[in-house]
Formats: structure tokens, sequence, C-alpha cells
């Protein structure tokens, strides 16, 4: 018997090692690895970079408190400054607790700026910003809230695409709306370019502030470093985790200054968040991910897997719905059950994990190389045709 809580639905394989895209069993079987601890992994398993960075640090110093200056992390929130909108960074060890303190600081900056009644938060409907008491209520879904009342307040919800109800649900006491650029959990959903600029747009209008949720799709994972950049636009508040730790537990908190100025001593904090041994981490992947031709080459893999994935999609239009998603964060949608699809791409060795929206979620590593994406789509081809 386990001691383990039966929280989860877990698949019954176990893994020994990882090595690139690829994961080793217990039993000895090699698996084509596109979960990658779900689009963690950013740099595949065992990527020797990241292996030096934390050994290195390891002989070095592990953890001390952040009543002291730590300058990996001063490394690391100088580069997250330079490259992005962001003017501070506060470090984190989650995504939950990176968006619960994105709230923090958007309902802070209000009350510094003496409107402390302006604190609710618009979010869509059945997102995912985590599993915290807040992040739950954030998200809007009756199946993560149920069971764990009393309710958490301050949260407003629209449906996704719905723009007259997003700006009917934009009240005086609103603080700030709060989306993820892609809708990871909610089945790879990519909110348009245009969207995206007439939601900054809108924002800024009505003096509330604009939270993008980049656990899931920043750090590279979309072909761009944040997803949003593509559209040009700037939020005012960022919570990232995922990626930024190619395995190592990470999140952080970006804002622009106006925001930051409300984040005063004493007024957040983190016993692990950003210690030595992640940040040392977070500078090697962030070394390498933010990189212009890394960034191009994610983008030129991407295309080539979307377009065969398509062309599987045309050959199989029974099985395949829709191919959705960008860079490396890929969603197949298909007519037929998710899960035994998933379950037979598991037993020809390729794994995938699924999203809402009967949606199959494909997320290999960044570095991915191309004849794993062809080993990839000839398992895909050849599941779907065993399934029509
Ligand atoms: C995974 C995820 C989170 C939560 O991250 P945890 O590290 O599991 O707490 C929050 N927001 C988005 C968009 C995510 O995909």
């Amino acid at each position: 018997m386990s001691n383990i809580a039966k929280n989860y639905n877990r698949r019954k394989i176990s893994f020994k090692y990882g090595k690139g895209s690829y994961l080793f069993s217990t039993d000895g079987k090699k698996y084509l690895d596109f979960v990658q601890g779900i689009a963690v992994n950013s740099l595949g398993h065992a990527n020797p970079k990241l292996i030096k960075a934390i050994n290195n640090q390891s002989k070095k110093l592990w953890h001390v408190s952040n009543s002291f200056v730590i300058p990996e992390g001063e490394r690391l929130a100088k580069k997250l400054a330079n490259k992005t909108f962001a003017d501070y960074v506060i470090f984190q060890n989650s995504g939950a607790e990176a968006t619960e303190a994105a709230i923090k600081v958007a309902r802070r900056y209000f009350f510094s700026i003496g409107k402390p009644k302006k604190n609710r938060i618009l979010c869509i409907k059945n997102s995912f910003h985590g599993r915290t008491l807040a992040a739950i209520y954030a998200s809007g879904s009756k199946k993560m809230t149920e069971g764990f009342g009393p309710k958490i307040q301050g949260f407003d919800h629209f449906e996704f695409g719905n723009h007259k109800s997003l700006n009917k649900k934009i009240k005086k006491n609103t603080a700030a709306i709060m989306i993820e650029t892609i809708l990871g959990e909610g089945g790879i959903k990519v909110i348009p370019d245009w969207c995206l600029k007439e939601l900054r747009k809108i924002c800024t209008k009505k003096k509330i502030l604009l939270i993008m949720d980049e656990v899931q799709c920043g750090i590279g994972r979309s072909g761009d470093f944040f997803a949003f950049e593509r559209s040009k636009i700037k939020p005012d508040i960022v919570p990232i985790a995922k990626g930024i730790g190619g395995g190592f537990p990470i999140g952080a908190v970006l804002m622009n200054k106006k925001v930051a100025a409300g984040m005063i001593a004493g007024t957040h904090g983190s016993t692990f968040g950003g210690n030595p041994l992640a940040m040392a981490v977070g500078n090697s992947v962030i070394d390498i991910i933010s990189n212009k031709k890394f960034l191009n080459n994610v983008k030129s893999i991407s295309e080539y897997f979307l377009l065969n994935l398509n062309n599987i999609r045309i050959k199989y239009p029974k099985i395949i719905k829709q191919i959705r998603g960008r860079g490396l964060l890929i969603g197949i949608q298909l007519h037929k059950n998710q899960n035994n699809f998933i379950k037979k791409l598991t037993e020809n060795k390729l794994l995938t994990i699924r999203a809402a929206e009967n949606v199959v979620r494909v997320l290999p590593p960044l570095n991915v190389k191309k004849i794993e994406i062809n080993q990839a789509l000839k398992i895909i081809n050849k599941v779907c045709s065993e399934m029509q």
C-alpha cells in the first residue's frame, strides 16, 4: 500500500533516469518525453550545463536568509529586468506562489495610492493559476474549489473570448485583470495578439493593472521569451515559474516600477524563495533560453512540428479536431477520447499529458532535436491509423 495520499491519478510508470528528450523507466523501457514535468524541464533531462551550475553552487552555498543580499539572485533579477518589461522581481518557489504574489502586488499598489477598496481581480472562468486557496478561487472552476470553502472573496470572472462580458465585469473596485497569455491547463487556447492589444488599452483607460500569468507559456515555451511579447504589449505584473528552473523549483513575480512602489520592506517574504542554489540554476537556464538564436530555433522547429501535425489532422479528420498552440506549447484536440489516445501513445513510447477540452498536450523540451520530432510524428500518425 502506498502511503502517499491519493490526490493524483498516477500512471503506473516510474523512471530511473532521463537524458535530454528521453526518460528511461525502472522496467527498462525508453520513452520520448513530451511532458517534461509539464513544461518544466525546458532544457530536457540531465542537461550538462545545468548539472554543472548546480554542482558548482552546491559546493559553495545552498541557502541563506533573504535578510541578506544574495548576489546570485541579484544577477538573475538583473537579467530578467534587462530582457523584459520588468523593473523588479520577487523570487518564490512555485507557480501558485507567484500568482498569489502577483495578486498581492496589485492590491498593495492600490492600497499604497490610497485606494484600498480597489482590490478585485478579474479572471477568465475555468482558467488556471495554481492550487493554493486564493489561486483556486481565481480560476473560477467549480471542480477545483468544491469542498474547500469558505469562498475566498475578491475574484470576478468572464468567459473566454466574451469581450462584452469582460467590459461589463470591470467595476469601480476592480484592481487588475489576470489572464494566461496562452491557457495551458485550459486546453492550449491562444489569446490572439489583437485581443492582448485591446486588453492593454482597456486596462490603461480604466486605470487598472494587467497581470499576464506566464507560468506555463513563458520562458521561451511559446518561441518568444514571453508569449505576450509578440503582441508588443507591456503588462504590469507577470508571474513565472515552471520553465525558469529547468526542473529546480523556482517561481517569481516580475513587475514594473510603478506597482513595485507598494512593496515596501515587510510586505512580502519567502523562506526559500530565491536561495543561492535555486538562483544558480535559474541564471544558467536564462543564459541559454534568452539567446535569440535559441528562441529562433524554438520557432522554426515549432513551425515544422505544427505543419506536420496539421498534415496528420487532415489525414485523420475523424480523430483529430484541431491542432492548437504556439512554439512548443502544443495541443492536439481530439474527437476521440483523450485518455485512450494518451494511453496508446504511451504504449508506443511517447509521453504526453491531457488538458481541458479533450486536448492532448505535447510539450517537448525547448532544445528538442528534429529527429525526435520526427519520431513523435511517426508515433502520433501510427496511433491515429490504428484508432480510425
Ligand atoms: C502550473 C501553473 C500554475 C501553478 O504552478 P504550481 O508550480 O503548480 O503552483 C499557475 N499558473 C499557470 C498558468 C500554470 O500553468
